[in-house]
C-alpha cells in the first residue's frame, strides 16, 4: 500500500521486491500493525515523509534464512552523536524512521537495518507480536520507568495503554485511566482491561 501524497488514500500497487543494502535484511512480511503515527503520517500531521511511501512500522517478518524478526519505528541512527554513544539513540537528531523515512511494512516484502530488528521468541502469534513493536515497546518502557509503584495513572487509553494495562494488572498493580471527556468507548475499554477508575483527563482520581 503506497502513500503518494499526504491526505490522500493509500493505493494498492505492485512494487519490485526491495533490494537489501549493506547491513540490511530482506523480510517477507507476515503481519504489520497500524499505529496512530501511521495516521499522523497519512493525514499530514508529520510533515516530511519520503514520498511515495509504504507506511507501517510494527512489522513481523521472516528473513531469507528463516528467522522471525520484528521491525520497529526506529529504523536507523547515526551511531556517533552524544545520544547514540550514550545508549539513547531514540533521541538521535539524524534518526530515520520505518514507514516514514524508509519504506515500511504495508507490503509483502520489506528491508530493514538488521541492527534495529528484534528477534521474536516463539509463542507469540504474528498478529499479536506486531503491536508490541511500537505500542507495546513504548508502554513497557514507561512501565519500567514508573518503578515499582503500586498505583499507576494511564493518560490516554489507546494502543499503548491497553497493552501496558494487561502487564501492570498481571503484576498486581492498581490502575487509574484517563480518557478524553465523553469518550465512552475508551472508558468502557479501560474498565474492561482492569482500571479500577476511569475519568476524563481533567478530573482528579479518587486517590
Ligand atoms: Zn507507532
Ligand atoms: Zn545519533
Amino acid at each position: 500500500m503506497v502513500l503518494s501524497a499526504q491526505r490522500e488514500p493509500l493505493e494498492l500497487r505492485d512494487l519490485p521486491v526491495p533490494e537489501p543494502g549493506p547491513g540490511q535484511v530482506l523480510l517477507r512480511v507476515l503481519a504489520c500493525g497500524v499505529c496512530r503515527t501511521d495516521l499522523h503520517v497519512v493525514d499530514g500531521e508529520l510533515p516530511r515523509p519520503k514520498l511515495p511511501l509504504v507506511p507501517g512500522h510494527q512489522i513481523v517478518g521472516e528473513s531469507e534464512d528463516g528467522r522471525r524478526l520484528g521491525v520497529p519505528w526506529l529504523g536507523w541512527t547515526c551511531g556517533r552523536c552524544r545520544y547514540c554513544v550514550s545508549g539513547r539513540e531514540n533521541l538521535c537528531d539524524e534518526a530515520r524512521f520505518t514507514g516514514y523515512d524508509v519504506d515500511g511494512g504495508y507490503a509483502e516484502y520489506a528491508v530493514a537495518d538488521e541492527r534495529f530488528c528484534f528477534p521474536l521468541p516463539d509463542g507469540y502469534p504474528d498478529v499479536q507480536a506486531a503491536p508490541l513493536l511500537c505500542a507495546g515497546l513504548i508502554g513497557y518502557r514507561s512501565l519500567r520507568l514508573a518503578g515499582d509503584a503500586e498505583r499507576l495513572g494511564l493518560y490516554g487509553f489507546g494502543a499503548s495503554a491497553h497493552i501496558v494495562a494487561q502487564m501492570a494488572r498481571s503484576q498486581g498493580r492498581r490502575l487509574f485511566g484517563f480518557v478524553r471527556a465523553g469518550d465512552e468507548a475508551a472508558r468502557a475499554f479501560a474498565l474492561e482491561l482492569g482500571c479500577e477508575w476511569v475519568g476524563a483527563s481533567g478530573e482528579l482520581p479518587p486517590e
